[in-house]
Order: C-alpha cells, then sequence, then structure tokens
C-alpha cells in the first residue's frame, strides 16, 4: 500500500475499489478515478512477480495512480475467491477505513459457441462474470450501509443483448450481472447502497478485446477514457439514482460522455 498524500489525514479522500485494474478499461479507470480526486485499490491477478499472458500489472496501475497524486494499493486478487474478497475488504476497512465506489470490472470472454467448449469454461465465465460481482458487492455493501452510503457499478456489454455475438457465455452471464443489478439496486435501496450498471454496446481498445478479435483493424475502436467519463457521472449521481442499466450512447446524449473518440493503440 502506498501514501502519496501522507500528509493528508486518513481516510479525507474518497475511496474506489476497482477490479481487473491491470490492463485495459480497469487501468484507465484507476488512473482517472485518481486524477479525480479517488485513492484507488486496484485488483486484478497479474503482477510484476507473476505476469499475465498479455501486458499490463497491478504495480504499473498504481503507478499511475500515485502520478496523479493519490493513494494506490495493489491487490492481488482473483475474483472467484470468495475468502480472498472477503479478506481484502475487510483489509481495506482496517487500513483505510472507508470504501466510497466499487467498480465490478474484471471479466472474461470466452470466444467459443457454449456447446462447442467445455463446462470448465462455462463456470470460469460465470464464475467471474457473475460470482465475482456478487461477492464483492455481499462483502463490500454492508460496510457501505454502515458508513452512510456508497456506489457500486457493474460493467456490462452490449452482448448482453446480443446472442449473435457468438459467445454465449459472455452473453448470459453479463445479462445475469444487469439482471443482479436491479434486483440488488432494489434489495439494497433503503440503505443508501446504489448499483448501477454501465453497459459498454461499442468496441472500447484494450488488449484484452483485442487479443480476441480474428481482425482487430476492422473495428473502429474508441479510447477507454469514454467509460472513466461514465463511471465518474454515475458516481456524482443521488443515491437514490440505483438499479438503472445506462449505455455509452445514453450517457454520450446526456453530455456526460465526451463526443466520440478514437483509440491510440499504442
Ligand atoms: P481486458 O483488457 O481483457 O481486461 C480484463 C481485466 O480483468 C484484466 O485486468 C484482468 O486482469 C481482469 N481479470 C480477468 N479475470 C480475472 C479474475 N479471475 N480475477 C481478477 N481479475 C480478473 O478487458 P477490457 O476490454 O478492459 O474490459 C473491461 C470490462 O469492460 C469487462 O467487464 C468487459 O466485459 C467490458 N467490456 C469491454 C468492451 C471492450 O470493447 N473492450 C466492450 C464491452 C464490455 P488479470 O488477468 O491480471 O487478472
Amino acid at each position: 500500500m502506498s501514501h502519496a498524500r501522507a500528509h493528508e489525514p486518513a481516510g479525507a479522500a474518497p475511496v474506489a475499489l476497482v477490479t481487473g485494474a491491470s490492463r485495459g478499461i480497469g487501468r484507465r479507470l484507476a488512473a482517472d478515478l485518481a486524477a479525480a480526486g479517488y485513492d484507488v485499490v486496484c485488483a486484478a491477478r497479474s503482477t510484476a512477480a507473476r505476469p499475465g499472458a498479455l501486458p499490463g500489472t497491478l504495480e504499473e496501475t498504481a503507478a499511475l495512480v500515485e502520478k496523479a497524486g493519490r493513494r494506490a494499493w495493489p491487490v492481488p486478487l482473483d475474483v472467484r475467491d470468495e475468502a480472498a474478497v472477503a479478506d481484502l475488504v475487510a483489509r481495506l476497512y482496517a487500513e483505510w477505513g472507508r470504501c466510497d465506489l466499487l467498480v465490478n470490472n474484471a471479466a472474461v470472454a470466452p470466444e467459443k459457441p457454449a456447446l462447442a467448449d467445455t463446462p470448465k469454461r462455462w463456470k470460469l465465465a460465470v464464475d467471474v462474470n457473475l460470482n465475482g460481482p456478487f461477492y464483492a458487492i455481499w462483502h463490500l455493501a454492508p460496510r457501505m450501509a454502515e458508513a452512510g452510503g456508497g456506489r457500486i457499478v457493474n460493467i456490462s456489454s452490449g452482448a448482453a443483448k446480443l446472442p449473435q455475438f457468438g459467445r454465449p457465455g459472455y452473453t448470459v452471464t453479463k445479462a445475469a450481472l444487469e439482471s443482479l443489478t436491479v434486483c440488488l439496486g432494489h434489495e439494497l435501496r433503503d440503505r443508501k447502497v446504489a448499483v448501477n450498471c454501465l453497459r459498454l454496446e461499442l468496441p472500447v481498445w484494450t488488449e484484452g478485446f483485442a487479443a480476441t478479435l480474428g481482425d482487430p483493424d476492422a473495428f473502429a475502436f474508441e479510447d477507454p477514457v469514454i467509460m472513466s467519463d461514465a463511471v465518474l457521472w454515475m458516481a456524482r449521481q443521488p443515491l437514490g439514482w440505483t438499479g438503472q442499466i445506462v449505455t455509452i450512447g445514453e450517457l454520450r446524449a446526456r453530455g456526460a460522455v465526451r463526443p466520440e473518440t478514437r483509440a491510440d493503440k499504442a
């Protein structure tokens, strides 16, 4: 854990926990939340000591958070491991004393049609894309409620509504995550924990997504910064704004997300 602003009283800044923060949208989000004043807990599996197959580590993301002048806490975490999620939440409240925003961003998108793939890969999608967010909410929401409120943003995909995407494990689990959003938004409304969902319905350039595409150059990718615009806007809504599923297009029409971008694939 780092203390980039040691002169600040502990607990002064809002705290965000971002899963899937080692690369792609999660990494950009962590950096932009820091620029907006959040201390950031960066969670994923890839570390300098145990890198993944794709570029990106928690330490690199933590360095971006610190560069923006905020505290970073890179935490190796497999979101499928409920005990590890519980431990992270306990340590977070013991060390930093608060969590204002949870972004359930980590996901996998097994590429084959469901019946051409193994049940093991099906279970992987359910565990990462649905059970992982549920564990994080289950352990964090009561703490947020006790502290007077908090916000949760689940990241979904346009594929939730698109069986033709050809990745049923992804479509089904993202659709379930949207349904979970609505159910828990309802369940937690009176406890002042807002649960909302950002459905990304257009291609955003990330190492992970591009690696799963046959011809990435065929896509007009947008920049991950649009997800930061959207999440920061959602984090500013009143706690009574809950159980909502919003798309980038809808937020753009409201002026909450900047006009169309082009990804810098460097
Ligand atoms: P990505 O580049 O593949 O990154 C996925 C992140 O999830 C990585 O940081 C990965 O880190 C983490 N992750 C995977 N399995 C994990 C596990 N078991 N435990 C903890 N972390 C895990 O994906 P992305 O394109 O940035 O996507 C981010 C979110 O946006 C996802 O929810 C995705 O469904 C959604 N989305 C993206 C697009 C797009 O165009 N890019 C479109 C629609 C929706 P480690 O490997 O280090 O664990």
